[in-house]
Protein backbone atom coordinates (compact mmCIF):
# COMPACT_ATOMS: atom_id res chain seq x y z
CA UNK A 1 0.00 0.00 0.00
CA UNK A 2 1.24 3.31 -0.82
CA UNK A 3 1.53 6.78 1.09
CA UNK A 4 -2.06 8.06 0.14
CA UNK A 5 -3.15 4.35 1.12
CA UNK A 6 -1.98 4.66 4.48
CA UNK A 7 -2.83 8.23 5.15
CA UNK A 8 -6.43 7.54 4.57
CA UNK A 9 -6.92 4.46 6.31
CA UNK A 10 -5.07 6.02 9.28
CA UNK A 11 -7.01 9.08 9.65
CA UNK A 12 -10.17 6.62 9.65
CA UNK A 13 -8.70 4.28 11.95
CA UNK A 14 -7.54 6.94 14.18
CA UNK A 15 -10.58 9.76 14.14
CA UNK A 16 -12.55 7.83 16.84
CA UNK A 17 -9.30 7.57 19.39
CA UNK A 18 -8.60 11.36 19.21
CA UNK A 19 -9.70 13.31 22.10
CA UNK A 20 -7.87 16.32 21.48
CA UNK A 21 -7.60 18.27 17.87
CA UNK A 22 -3.47 17.70 17.64
CA UNK A 23 -3.76 13.73 18.41
CA UNK A 24 -4.69 13.46 14.66
CA UNK A 25 -0.84 14.48 13.95
CA UNK A 26 0.12 11.29 16.42
CA UNK A 27 -2.66 8.99 14.22
CA UNK A 28 -0.37 9.55 11.02
CA UNK A 29 2.56 9.52 12.48
CA UNK A 30 1.69 5.81 13.65
CA UNK A 31 0.43 5.42 10.21
CA UNK A 32 3.21 6.13 8.53
CA UNK A 33 5.70 5.20 10.96
CA UNK A 34 6.27 1.72 9.64
CA UNK A 35 7.31 2.64 6.05
CA UNK A 36 10.65 4.29 7.09
CA UNK A 37 12.12 1.13 6.37
CA UNK A 38 12.10 2.02 3.15
CA UNK A 39 15.25 2.83 1.40
CA UNK A 40 14.10 6.30 0.05
CA UNK A 41 13.47 7.23 3.79
CA UNK A 42 17.11 6.74 4.53
CA UNK A 43 17.71 10.45 4.77
CA UNK A 44 14.84 10.94 7.36
CA UNK A 45 16.26 7.68 9.21
CA UNK A 46 19.70 9.04 9.76
CA UNK A 47 18.73 12.50 9.87
CA UNK A 48 16.90 11.37 12.72
CA UNK A 49 20.16 8.98 14.25
CA UNK A 50 22.51 11.88 14.37
CA UNK A 51 19.87 14.50 16.09
CA UNK A 52 19.07 11.89 18.85
CA UNK A 53 22.47 10.25 19.65
CA UNK A 54 23.90 14.20 19.64
CA UNK A 55 20.98 14.36 22.59
CA UNK A 56 22.20 11.43 23.70
CA UNK A 57 25.66 12.75 24.02
CA UNK A 58 24.87 15.59 25.56
CA UNK A 59 22.92 13.91 28.38
CA UNK A 60 26.21 11.72 29.35
CA UNK A 61 28.40 15.22 29.06
CA UNK A 62 25.86 16.57 31.68
CA UNK A 63 25.93 14.10 33.75
CA UNK A 64 29.66 13.70 33.75
CA UNK A 65 30.46 17.19 33.81
CA UNK A 66 27.31 19.45 35.04
CA UNK A 67 25.28 16.42 37.50
CA UNK A 68 22.99 19.30 38.82
CA UNK A 69 21.18 19.67 35.60
CA UNK A 70 21.27 15.68 34.50
CA UNK A 71 17.25 14.87 33.92
CA UNK A 72 16.77 11.07 33.77
CA UNK A 73 13.32 11.87 31.93
CA UNK A 74 15.36 13.76 29.09
CA UNK A 75 17.77 10.93 29.04
CA UNK A 76 15.30 8.14 28.36
CA UNK A 77 13.81 10.34 25.84
CA UNK A 78 16.43 10.71 24.00
CA UNK A 79 17.71 6.84 23.87
CA UNK A 80 13.88 6.16 23.45
CA UNK A 81 13.96 8.90 20.02
CA UNK A 82 17.10 7.05 18.60
CA UNK A 83 15.51 3.40 19.25
CA UNK A 84 12.72 4.67 17.12
CA UNK A 85 15.50 5.41 14.16
CA UNK A 86 17.57 2.94 14.82
CA UNK A 87 14.80 -0.01 14.41
CA UNK A 88 14.24 1.33 10.91
CA UNK A 89 17.90 2.08 9.88
CA UNK A 90 18.47 -1.91 10.74
CA UNK A 91 15.61 -3.21 9.61
CA UNK A 92 14.08 -5.18 5.89
CA UNK A 93 11.02 -3.63 3.91
CA UNK A 94 8.50 -5.15 5.50
CA UNK A 95 10.43 -6.48 8.58
CA UNK A 96 10.53 -5.63 12.35
CA UNK A 97 8.79 -2.28 11.31
CA UNK A 98 5.33 -3.92 10.41
CA UNK A 99 5.50 -6.14 13.69
CA UNK A 100 3.08 -5.95 16.56
CA UNK A 101 6.08 -5.44 19.00
CA UNK A 102 7.28 -2.08 17.35
CA UNK A 103 3.46 -0.64 17.09
CA UNK A 104 4.02 -0.95 21.23
CA UNK A 105 7.45 0.36 21.23
CA UNK A 106 6.72 3.15 18.99
CA UNK A 107 3.41 3.85 19.91
CA UNK A 108 4.32 4.42 23.70
CA UNK A 109 7.33 6.76 23.05
CA UNK A 110 5.86 8.64 20.05
CA UNK A 111 2.62 9.26 22.28
CA UNK A 112 4.77 9.88 25.54
CA UNK A 113 7.07 12.26 23.26
CA UNK A 114 4.31 13.99 22.62
CA UNK A 115 2.65 14.17 25.78
CA UNK A 116 5.56 16.09 26.88
CA UNK A 117 5.64 18.16 24.17
CA UNK A 118 2.78 19.48 24.81
CA UNK A 119 3.61 22.08 27.83
CA UNK A 120 5.11 24.17 25.08
CA UNK A 121 2.18 23.93 22.43
CA UNK A 122 -0.20 20.83 21.61
CA UNK A 123 -0.52 21.70 18.33
CA UNK A 124 3.29 22.18 17.81
CA UNK A 125 3.33 18.70 19.77
CA UNK A 126 1.64 16.76 16.89
CA UNK A 127 3.62 18.68 13.84
CA UNK A 128 7.04 17.62 15.77
CA UNK A 129 5.79 14.21 16.19
CA UNK A 130 4.82 13.83 12.39
CA UNK A 131 7.92 15.74 11.13
CA UNK A 132 9.82 13.10 12.66
CA UNK A 133 8.47 10.37 10.56
CA UNK A 134 7.89 11.96 7.54
CA UNK A 135 10.40 12.48 4.65
CA UNK A 136 10.63 15.79 3.05
CA UNK A 137 8.88 14.87 -0.27
CA UNK A 138 5.22 13.65 1.20
CA UNK A 139 5.80 16.46 4.43
CA UNK A 140 4.19 19.05 2.27
CA UNK A 141 1.07 17.32 1.04
CA UNK A 142 0.51 15.29 4.63
CA UNK A 143 1.01 18.21 6.63
CA UNK A 144 -2.16 19.61 4.80
CA UNK A 145 -4.30 16.93 5.37
CA UNK A 146 -3.15 17.12 8.61
CA UNK A 147 -3.55 20.55 9.91
CA UNK A 148 -7.00 20.54 7.44
CA UNK A 149 -8.24 17.71 9.84
CA UNK A 150 -6.59 19.73 13.05
CA UNK A 151 -9.16 22.26 11.91
CA UNK A 152 -12.12 20.92 11.30
CA UNK A 153 -11.26 18.96 14.95
CA UNK A 154 -10.72 22.28 16.36
CA UNK A 155 -13.97 23.27 15.38
CA UNK A 156 -15.99 20.50 16.54
CA UNK A 157 -14.29 19.94 19.88
CA UNK A 158 -13.80 15.96 20.01
CA UNK A 159 -14.80 14.20 23.36
CA UNK A 160 -12.40 13.52 25.37
CA UNK A 161 -12.75 9.50 26.06
CA UNK A 162 -9.83 8.79 27.01
CA UNK A 163 -7.22 10.53 29.29
CA UNK A 164 -3.79 10.79 30.77
CA UNK A 165 -0.66 9.06 29.08
CA UNK A 166 -2.94 6.60 27.08
CA UNK A 167 -4.63 9.51 25.29
CA UNK A 168 -1.45 10.37 23.75
CA UNK A 169 -0.35 6.52 23.03
CA UNK A 170 -3.84 5.12 21.47
CA UNK A 171 -3.54 7.74 18.61
CA UNK A 172 -0.47 6.38 17.18
CA UNK A 173 -1.57 3.01 18.54
CA UNK A 174 -4.35 2.73 16.29
CA UNK A 175 -2.70 4.60 13.48
CA UNK A 176 0.29 2.01 13.41
CA UNK A 177 -2.57 -1.19 13.42
CA UNK A 178 -4.32 0.48 10.43
CA UNK A 179 -0.86 0.26 8.86
CA UNK A 180 -0.48 -3.30 9.19
CA UNK A 181 -4.10 -3.91 8.39
CA UNK A 182 -3.63 -2.10 4.92
CA UNK A 183 -0.33 -3.82 4.45
CA UNK A 184 -2.07 -7.24 5.27
CA UNK A 185 -4.52 -6.89 2.45
CA UNK A 186 -2.26 -6.31 -0.42
CA UNK A 187 -0.49 -9.55 -1.56
CA UNK A 188 2.63 -9.47 -0.16
CA UNK A 189 1.13 -9.75 3.13
CA UNK A 190 3.17 -8.92 6.45
CA UNK A 191 4.61 -11.16 9.12
CA UNK A 192 3.13 -8.88 12.13
CA UNK A 193 4.61 -11.62 14.72
CA UNK A 194 8.66 -11.76 13.33
CA UNK A 195 10.53 -12.76 14.49
CA UNK A 196 8.93 -14.92 17.30
CA UNK A 197 6.60 -16.05 14.19
CA UNK A 198 6.53 -15.81 10.65
CA UNK A 199 3.21 -16.28 10.11
CA UNK A 200 1.92 -14.02 7.03
CA UNK A 201 -1.12 -12.04 8.07
CA UNK A 202 -3.08 -11.79 4.49
CA UNK A 203 -6.36 -10.57 3.39
CA UNK A 204 -8.66 -13.02 5.98
CA UNK A 205 -6.14 -11.61 9.01
CA UNK A 206 -6.28 -8.17 7.74
CA UNK A 207 -10.43 -7.86 7.72
CA UNK A 208 -9.94 -9.73 11.51
CA UNK A 209 -7.86 -6.95 12.41
CA UNK A 210 -10.57 -4.34 10.87
CA UNK A 211 -13.06 -6.15 13.24
CA UNK A 212 -10.85 -5.88 16.10
CA UNK A 213 -10.67 -2.19 15.46
CA UNK A 214 -14.05 -1.46 15.37
CA UNK A 215 -14.59 -3.47 18.53
CA UNK A 216 -11.98 -1.18 20.16
CA UNK A 217 -14.29 1.99 18.53
CA UNK A 218 -17.27 0.20 20.46
CA UNK A 219 -15.38 -0.24 23.57
CA UNK A 220 -14.12 3.57 23.95
CA UNK A 221 -17.97 5.06 22.66
CA UNK A 222 -19.87 2.27 24.63
CA UNK A 223 -21.11 5.78 27.16
CA UNK A 224 -21.78 7.71 24.26
CA UNK A 225 -24.04 4.97 22.21
CA UNK A 226 -25.79 4.01 25.01
CA UNK A 227 -26.53 7.56 25.91
CA UNK A 228 -27.82 7.73 22.93
CA UNK A 229 -29.99 4.92 22.90
CA UNK A 230 -31.64 5.80 25.94
CA UNK A 231 -32.42 8.87 24.91
CA UNK A 232 -34.14 7.73 22.23
ZN1 LIG B 1 4.32 -0.80 4.93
Amino acid sequence: MDWKGHTILGLVFGLPFISSPEQIFLALAGALYPDLDHDVKEDIVKRGIYISLGLVLINILIYYFKKEYFNLDLFILSVSVLLIYLIPYFANHRGITHTFWTLILVSVILGFLALKLTIFSPVLAGIIVLLMVVNEKLLGKILIIAIFGWIVLDILKPHSLVSGNLSYILPVAVGYLSHIVGDSITPAGVKAFYPISKYKLRKKEGYILILVWFLMVLYIWKDIILSLLIFK
